[in-house]
């Protein structure tokens, strides 16, 4: 039986009402083109909506979402490239001013990950994408062994999203654009149980509760 999409189509005559009714200001100016201020890298997961989690407008972020919201590193071969042509467009075309990677909480492919250590690879696409951030898993095993499965899928989650910084940074005009100061990496993580965003400090290293003052400086390495 086919599923009943009237939900959907509810909502997109309510979102017509509201962007392309008499006010629709904010929709005239974007029919030209686009100037969103940042990149945001996400997961797919269904919980983790970046523009309403930010309460965004049409034309703020440029978002790109995947399994385990990850960054492969700098590659050119014959592979259709979907992420790094992204974050080209996003980078060299639009110039956006900061990447935003958004990790996040009970994260299914961390997950896979993780049960890829016990000999496990997910499906026929998903582990072999998410071992893009294997070091990630192997550093939490090899660092808190005695913890919890829960702990340690909580901790790789928030290493993985250290690993899309660093492979950021192995794209040349990315790294180029940082050096300058023209272009900031941030790497966040969402609580999906609380609400709670934390992001990397890299000057302790650590995940720390984001506050509003937040205005992390431009640094060359972001590691
Ligand atoms: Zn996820």
């Amino acid at each position: 039986m086919m599923a009943d999409v009237t939900k959907f189509l509810t909502g997109i005559e309510t979102f017509q009402q509201q962007h392309f009714g008499e006010n629709s200001e904010l929709a005239n100016t974007l029919v030209d083109g686009q100037k969103p201020q940042a990149l945001l890298i996400g997961c797919c997961d269904s919980r983790v909506d970046p523009a309403l989690l930010m309460d965004c407008s049409l034309g703020d972020l440029f978002i790109l979402r995947n399994i385990a919201n990850l960054v492969p590193p700098y590659l050119k071969n014959d592979d259709y490239h979907g992420v790094s042509s992204s974050l080209e467009y996003a980078v060299c075309y639009l110039e956006v001013s900061d990447i935003i990677i958004l990790g996040h909480s009970k994260c299914s492919g961390i997950g896979a990950l993780m049960a890829s250590a016990n000999g496990k690879e997910a499906g026929e696409f998903i582990g072999k994408w998410v071992n893009i951030a294997a070091s990630a898993r192997d550093k939490v095993l090899q660092e808190m062994p005695d913890e919890s499965p829960e702990k340690q899928a909580r901790a790789c989650e928030r290493e993985a999203v250290l690993v899309s910084l660093k492979n950021l940074m192995t794209f040349p005009w990315v790294k180029e654009r940082v050096s300058k100061g023209q272009l900031s990496l941030h790497g966040w993580y969402y609580n999906i149980e609380t609400g709670q965003l934390k992001y990397y400090n890299q000057l302790t290293g650590a995940f720390e509760i984001l506050v509003k003052r937040y205005s992390p400086k431009v640094q060359e390495n972001p590691l």
